[in-house]
């Protein structure tokens, strides 16, 4: 049986090179599950797969893509069976072992998760790893006992797939919610995703003060560089930041003043291994806590060939929301 997929080739001369490709299923990699992908979705990681910009993929050919959702059309594990729907983040799938774009996988049984009850696949990949890791962040602001009374809560990288999320996120469950963007024209959308305060992206940006004037209770934010580092300065006593990104970059030029003078506190959050009852717990809330009729106007839907050419516009800060990825 033959299937589409995106496939990765690394020319001689180094650079990447991205087509759709039919495959034959004897070319999917071993494990346990073969699903039926419905919908993929591109991520910052698959954008530099794709584009060959950061050395994310590790070994060649490869079919990119973190997520997927689709059913299991074959199991020899006890745990999934045949027509069971099923959803994918992280583990390396899309960099070490061929990924979403396709519209065949063969995974590791223990890299799946049930679809929650309430999403279907389309919109699971509408949330996708971005939005899931959204819910990571938001769990780990939780864990350190933010709540709504404490204050604004700022999000960064705000018109992005991971900032989008988390501005619904927050906001339906009680949050004051400031958003950072270097799009100032799609303010409109930030605010129909519940933000309340849009904060220009360039007034956090540029190296800053070790501490700042006490503005947010705490913050998601998936930058990094200068912008993590002066929201650090920039939380009230005892706030707490989750980081996930690097949008800015993978630096962290920062003072350990916020830390020990105000108490504040980083969450780290990677979502690619997180422990499967997280993981879990995640897509429970996510189905449950996220206005789901922002999902659409928040996701643009595109074909399998239609990610070579988004993919570098998404690395440029040029994409509004979630790019979700009709794979058949
Ligand atoms: P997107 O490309 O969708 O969004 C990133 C957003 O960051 C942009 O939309 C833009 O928002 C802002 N941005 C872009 N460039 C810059 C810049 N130079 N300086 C400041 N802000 C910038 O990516 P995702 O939301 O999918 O991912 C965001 C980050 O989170 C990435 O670095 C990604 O690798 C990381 N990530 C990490 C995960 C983990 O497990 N830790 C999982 C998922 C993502 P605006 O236009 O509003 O300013």
């Amino acid at each position: 049986m033959t299937f589409n997929a995106l496939l990765l080739t690394k020319a001689d001369d180094g650079t990447t090179h991205a087509a759709v490709t039919a495959l034959d299923e004897a070319q999917l990699p071993e494990g346990e599950v073969r699903v039926n992908v419905a919908f993929s979705t591109l991520n910052y990681k698959d954008g530099l797969a794709i584009t060959g910009k950061s050395p994310v993929v590790r070994k060649f050919p490869m079919v990119p893509g973190i997520d997927f959702a689709g059913t299991v059309a074959e199991s020899s594990d006890a745990r999934y069976k045949v027509g069971d729907a099923v959803v994918l983040n992280g583990w390396g799938v899309g960099e070490s072992h061929w990924g979403g774009l396709a519209q065949q996988a063969r995974v590791k049984a223990d890299w799946l998760v049930p679809m929650p009850a309430g999403l279907d696949a389309g919109q699971c990949m509408a949330i996708g790893t971005a939005g899931y890791t959204s819910m990571l962040c938001v769990m780990a602001l939780q864990a350190q006992g933010v709540k709504p009374t404490d204050g604004p809560v700022l999000v960064t990288g705000a018109n992005g797939g991971v900032g989008s999320i988390a501005i619904a996120l927050l906001a339906r469950l009680g949050f004051e919610v400031h958003a950072s963007t270097g799009r100032l024209d799609e303010a409109g959308h930030l605010r129909h995703l519940g933000a309340t305060e849009i904060v220009e992206r360039a007034t956090l940006s540029a190296p800053g003060k070790p501490l700042q004037k006490e503005r947010w209770a705490a913050a998601v934010d998936s930058v990094g560089s200068y912008t993590l580092a002066n929201v650090c300065a920039s939380l009230r006593y005892g706030g707490t930041v989750a980081a996930c990104g690097l949008a800015q970059g993978m630096d962290l030029p920062a003072s350990v003043a916020p830390f020990i003078l105000r108490g504040v506190t980083l969450a780290g959050v990677d979502s690619v291994q997180a422990p499967y009852a997280r993981r879990v717990e995640a897509w429970r809330r996510l189905a449950s806590e996220l206005p789901l009729d922002l999902l659409e106007s928040n996701t643009e839907t595109i074909g399998l060939g239609d990610a070579v050419t988004l993919a570098p516009r998404l690395l440029a800060g040029q994409v509004r929301g979630r790019v979700r990825v009709d794979v058949n």
